[in-house]
């Protein structure tokens, strides 16, 4: 027997809810629906999805807040779907600790991207609980050894500097992912070092200048404007 992945739609526009409906269902997901925050509050309780698909605008609260409260005591992915386009909406979601951010209008296909990825994530959390990576982590021509700690370009070492290769590591980690430049400066520079892009900036300056054919157009990380970066998926 198939095991479907079950995904609650919170949602209070009753239009976009049913498309998402008809569109998961179409892709094999089983779908469970909330129009408020207290409906979504129950089903995430009483349900256990292995998606939410959160939007921010509902009739009883900010959907921030229940995202903030499932992170609390759950790792459940949650992909936060809004109008608010804002970067810095976008940044306070994921800080939450939201798994994605997509903003409205946006594509099927990527929307069915991010759903798989988040669902990857999560396996992925399981079976690897102390989080060190291992193995090879390879899209094109670019490959990550994490257990050599070095980054591989059409088989050649490309020579990253060791806050460098930590920050490639770090996004291979969760590819796919948008990971915020916040996130990234704590985990590289340590809780301390102030929020300050610069430093960030010039290092993935280096990073594309080793790793993209043309660092202008990148192939392997690209930048979200105003949020962060995020890596290309493994093939
Ligand atoms: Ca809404």
């Amino acid at each position: 027997m198939e095991i479907k992945d079950r995904i609650l739609v919170v949602e209070d526009d009753k239009r976009i809810g049913n498309f998402f409906r008809t569109v998961l269902e179409a892709n094999h997901y089983d779908v469970i629906m909330a129009q408020t925050g207290a409906e979504a509050y129950s089903l995430i309780t009483s349900q256990c999805p292995d998606v939410v698909l959160l939007d921010l605008g509902l009739p009883d609260m900010d959907g921030m807040k229940i995202l903030k409260s499932v992170r609390e005591w759950s790792a459940m992915p949650v992909i936060v779907v809004s109008a608010r386009t804002h970067e810095r909406d976008k940044v306070e979601a994921l800080d939450l600790g939201a798994d994605d951010y997509i903003t409205k209008p946006f594509g099927t296909s990527e929307l069915l991207a991010r759903i798989r990825t988040a669902i990857r994530h999560t396996r992925t959390a399981c079976f690897n609980q102390n989080g060190a990576a291992s193995g090879l982590f390879v899209s094109g021509d670019l490959t990550i050894d994490y257990d050599k700690h070095r980054v591989y370009k059409e088989g050649k070492d490309v020579g990253l500097t060791q806050n460098e290769y930590k920050i490639v590591s770090l996004l291979g980690k969760y590819a796919g992912k948008v990971m915020t430049y916040d996130y990234i400066i704590k985990e590289i520079w340590g809780p301390n070092m102030k929020s300050d892009n610069r430093i960030l900036r010039v290092n993935m300056a280096n990073i594309r200048r080793k790793i993209e054919k043309n660092p202008a157009e990148p192939q392997y990380i690209f930048t979200e404007v105003g949020v962060g970066y995020r890596i290309v998926e493994p093939d």
